[in-house]
């Protein structure tokens, strides 16, 4: 056997055993660096045998759970009861805060649509759960929706707090080094919300604060928060440390329809069709959103699909304001910015290298954002050769020919001098005037 092969073995070995990783941990669990990780990774992209969740940092996941499992000789992973009853589980715990359609469930799990209609259908079968002709809504059956009730209650978000007594915790959503996005169930109204955890550091009410103030049908809708404070062990020089770590839970509308990360995933891995009108009432309600924003003498500072939302209804939901800034101070002097904070891909190039941008570094990410919601790119391999084209205004082949408007339009977007990018308003207007918008079109159901 090859070194590659060898390797590629051994990565996929641990995404069984650990589930989905990023390649710093693979690399810091298997031995070699991070980029042969990562090329290894992108081969067995290229390969289907591996498939990429979030865009920064990656997270990769086996494509079909259990592809290599002929190849390990680990026989407790190999029996495909025990890789059943393992997705099985994952798919019944989302199960039991109440229905849902096949394509949340494999959002919510990070797995392809195909293999959850497949669990789901094998389920259905031994009537474990069961699926709405009407609505393709998924349910648990009643012996089964019943079966983990007190276990879940166990995991209460942050116990201490008053207000947080009145949660169930139905799933963590999301993770990252600045807490975590848990999916809840009000105990009493019996709504499902979706609570962002964060640290309480100086500068953390930023994000409520802009969140409060915004009241508009394109940015996710603000409820309450609280903070709350839990006790964290560490290890330091052997010996346990315990200190109080303070929190600031954010509670918001729940977008049962997943991100435009999902969505658009959800088109380049499969061969499902991308409606052009969609698409255009999509842009508009982000560029509505933007607008809005930038009304409010506010910078979002980190557009990208993963920050773009759909409430069940299919419309735009635009979140994540945990980089928020205003765009001037109290008496209108620009104010200095952190550089490179945001999201590097999608990063205006004032915003990496400059301290003084203003609100026009959230019209870069749209132009890229519009373009990946129209083109198929099939692999993370042709993703990494084509962005910087991209950022650079450079489209590939038959792109302009197929979508001369809309290309006209994102190279505007793409500008590298911010004066030459349009204002979201004139954005929306010019939107509104080319594709001969109107209301009708746009109350129609998005997704
Ligand atoms: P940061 O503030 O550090 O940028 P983040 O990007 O990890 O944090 P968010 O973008 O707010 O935090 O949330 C992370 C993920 O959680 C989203 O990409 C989305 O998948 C999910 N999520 C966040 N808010 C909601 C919501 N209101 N409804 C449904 N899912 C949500
Ligand atoms: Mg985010």
């Amino acid at each position: 056997m090859s070194d590659a092969n060898e390797m590629e073995l051994k990565i996929l070995d641990f995404l069984k055993l650990n589930g989905k990783s990023t390649a710093l941990r693979i690399s810091k669990e298997i031995g070699p660096d991070k980029p042969t990780v990562n090329r290894h990774l992108y081969n067995l992209e290229i390969k289907h045998q591996v498939f990429k969740i979030n865009e920064m940092p990656p997270v990769w996941d086996l494509m079909e759970k259990g592809n290599e499992v002929k190849q390990t000789p680990k026989p407790e992973q190999t029996s495909p009861t025990t890789r059943d009853t393992h997705e099985e589980k994952d798919v019944k715990d989302l199960l039991r805060s109440g229905g849902l359609k096949a394509h949340l469930i494999a959002s919510e799990l990070g797995q392809p649509t195909k293999t959850i209609k497949k669990q789901l259908y094998s389920m259905e079968k031994e009537g474990k759960v069961q699926k709405c002709a009407k609505t393709s809504i998924w349910t648990l059956n009643e012996e089964d929706s019943n079966g983990s009730y007190t276990q879940e209650r166990d995991y209460r978000l942050g116990s201490n707090s008053g207000l947080s007594q009145s949660f169930d915790e139905i799933t963590k959503l999301a993770e990252g080094g600045f807490g975590c996005v848990y999916k809840v169930k009000h105990i009493y109204d019996g709504k499902i919300y979706a609570v962002k955890k964060v640290d309480l550091i100086e500068k953390a009410d930023s994000e409520v604060k802009a969140l409060a103030r915004l009241d508009h049908p394109h940015i996710v809708r603000y409820i309450t928060c609280w903070s709350d404070s839990e006790n964290c062990t560490s290890t330091r020089e052997g010996s346990k440390v315990s200190n109080i770590k303070t929190y600031l839970f954010i509670q918001m509308e729940f977008c049962e329809g997943g991100t435009l990360t999902t969505w658009i995933k959800d088109r380049n891995l499969t061969n499902k069709q991308r409606n052009e009108e969609d698409i255009l009432k999509i842009f508009y309600e982000i560029i509505s959103g933007v607008e809005y924003i930038h009304s409010n003498k506010l910078i979002h500072r980190d557009l990208k699909p993963d920050n773009i939302l759909f409430s069940s209804d299919g419309r735009v939901k635009i979140g994540d304001f945990g980089l928020v800034v205003a765009q001037t101070t109290d008496s209108g002097d620009p104010i200095e910015r952190s550089k490179r904070r945001g999201t590097p891909p999608y990063m205006s190039p004032e915003q990496e290298n400059k301290k003084d941008y203003d609100e026009k570094t959230d019209i870069f990410p749209l132009g890229l954002i519009w373009f990946e919601m129209l083109w198929k790119i099939s692999t993370g391999m042709e993703r990494v050769k084509l962005w910087p084209d991209l950022r650079n205004q450079r489209f590939p082949d038959g792109f302009c020919d197929v979508y001369t408007i809309e290309n006209k339009f994102i190279k505007e977007m793409l500008s590298f001098t911010p004066e030459d990018r349009p204002h979201a308003k004139d954005m929306k207007e010019k939107l509104e005037m080319f594709f001969s918008l109107d209301q009708n079109l746009l109350s129609q159901k998005t997704i």
